[in-house]
């Protein structure tokens, strides 16, 4: 029997476990954390052994395949064990797509990942598709194919996962935008991170749609250097397009093959130019797969935004509020600045990822009439702007950040939570800053 050993007992870790277990695979599944309550449950419940705290090598290299957690980087001791005696070393992801007939799209980019794959899954479902919705979002993909009875798979793909896919293959392939991101686990070196990237065409052929946002540099760069053997989508905020999308006299104008469809952005739910390219990249997906127009319309129409990306919440005085949390690199507040023409409070900071602040500076120094710095590393901050924006603040809470917010605003002001940041100086996680927010803001009256 083939012996799978699974590193890593989260959501991915404990699926590709049942998956493997219901396949007869011979599964162990081990975690050098501790594993919540209810995946121990669940595995127990279906006699597969695991472990915590540790990681016992002798059973993880008996193994002959191993299923890693994108959590876990290349550079721990084990796994370079197993690479060294050629084990191989397989994402959930490459696992579950071994198991279903399934049509797949799959979405990756720097940014914008799960709006889009939320905003593909919407409109295929209101369609009357039979689709799921996996990755990096919701129930695992592997645990979904264990009955494989859903004709489409709407995955949002990381890096790397990406990494740990070999024979994997999408239908139908979006990438939204590279810019540097995780360079810790990529040597430093961002062209390892583009290659990363580019992995989701691996396999691919001419007859399957590739999806891509043009303007992003770094992508039509690399587009450039090398050519893929597949059809090519672009989507452009600034020219028309045969085929693909383009915004055009404030429209989102798909074209693919010889259907056409029109859309006006501001009737879209989900705000921001950055929002368009999401959009168009989501109608391109419901175009190759012949949905109508009018129920694109209607799914387009009926998509609620996603919570802590651009969410407004809530309005104190005429002072509007809007949590932002997911915006953890310099690329989302670039986005997420550019999405207001109202004067900005904008609270931003947190762990800095070494940030480069030069892509917003003109930005902050055209819209934002107050800078609140929150978390580790204001110190950056109140540096680089200092002397860029009419009012800037330290401070060490959410309560505080707020608070000071609304005394600065006035009528008319947007006040932005948008850290640029990562969360783990002050909250659990962008979740919990984000909710740490709309609390604050909802405690506020008008003064
Ligand atoms: P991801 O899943 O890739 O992190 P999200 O959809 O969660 O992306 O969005 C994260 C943040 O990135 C949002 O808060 C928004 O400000 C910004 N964003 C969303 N879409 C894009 C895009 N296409 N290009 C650049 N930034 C974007």
């Amino acid at each position: 029997m083939k012996k799978i050993a699974i590193l890593g007992g989260g959501e991915s870790g404990v699926g590709a476990a049942l998956l493997a277990k219901a396949k007869g695979f011979n599964v162990f599944l081990s975690d050098k954390g501790v594993l919540s309550d209810k995946y121990k449950e669940i595995l127990t419940q279906n006699n597969i052994p695991f472990e915590e705290g540790k990681h016992t090598e002798e059973q993880i290299l008996d193994a002959d395949e191993v299923v890693k957690s994108p959590g876990i980087p290349d550079k721990v001791a084990l796994v370079q064990k197993l690479k060294s005696l050629r084990i191989p070393i397989i994402s959930e992801i490459e696992l579950a797509s071994r198991y279903t007939k399934a049509k797949i799209i799959a979405i990756t980019g720097s940014n914008g990942k799960t709006t889009t794959t939320l905003l593909t899954y919407h409109l295929l479902k209101n369609a009357g598709l039979n689709v799921g919705l996996a990755g990096n979002i919701g129930d695992s993909f592997a645990k979904q194919v264990i009955d494989d009875t859903l004709d489409y798979f709407v995955l949002e793909l990381s890096s790397f996962q990406l990494d740990n896919c070999f024979d994997f293959k999408a239908d139908i392939a979006i990438l939204l935008n590279i810019t540097p991101d995780h360079l810790d686990r990529y040597n430093y070196e961002f062209q390892n991170y583009i290659d990363s990237k580019f992995r989701i065409l691996q396999n691919m052929t001419p007859s399957d749609n590739f999806i891509f946002y043009q303007e992003s540099e770094a992508l039509a760069n690399e587009l450039t250097k090398k050519t893929f053997p597949v059809n090519y989508l672009p989507v452009s905020l600034q020219e028309k397009v045969a085929q693909g999308g383009s915004l055009q006299n404030e429209k989102l104008e798909v074209t693919y093959q010889e259907n056409h469809f029109s859309f006006a952005l501001e009737d879209l739910p989900i705000k921001g130019s950055h929002n368009a390219i999401n959009a168009m990249s989501a109608i391109l997906v419901a175009k190759v797969l012949g949905i109508e127009n009018d129920k694109i319309t209607e799914g387009l129409k009926t998509f609620k935004s996603v919570e802590h990306r651009l969410e407004p919440c809530g309005e104190v005085g005429g002072v509007k509020f809007v949590n932002d949390s997911k915006a953890t690199n310099v690329d989302s507040v670039f986005y997420a600045l550019g999405s207001f023409n109202d004067p900005i409070v904008l609270i931003m900071g947190g762990v800095d990822k070494g940030n480069d602040y030069s892509q917003i500076e003109a930005l902050v120094e055209q819209k934002v009439k107050a800078l609140i710095c929150m978390g580790t590393d204001n110190q950056k901050l109140l540096d680089y702007f200092g002397k860029k924006v009419p009012l800037i603040f330290s401070v060490d809470s959410m309560q505080k950040a707020v608070t000071l917010g609304q005394e600065v605003a006035t009528e008319g002001d947007v006040v932005l939570l948008s850290p640029a940041c990562a969360s783990f100086d002050l909250f659990k996680n962008y979740e919990d800053r984000g909710r740490q927010f709309k609390v604050a803001v909802s405690a506020l009256t008008i003064v």
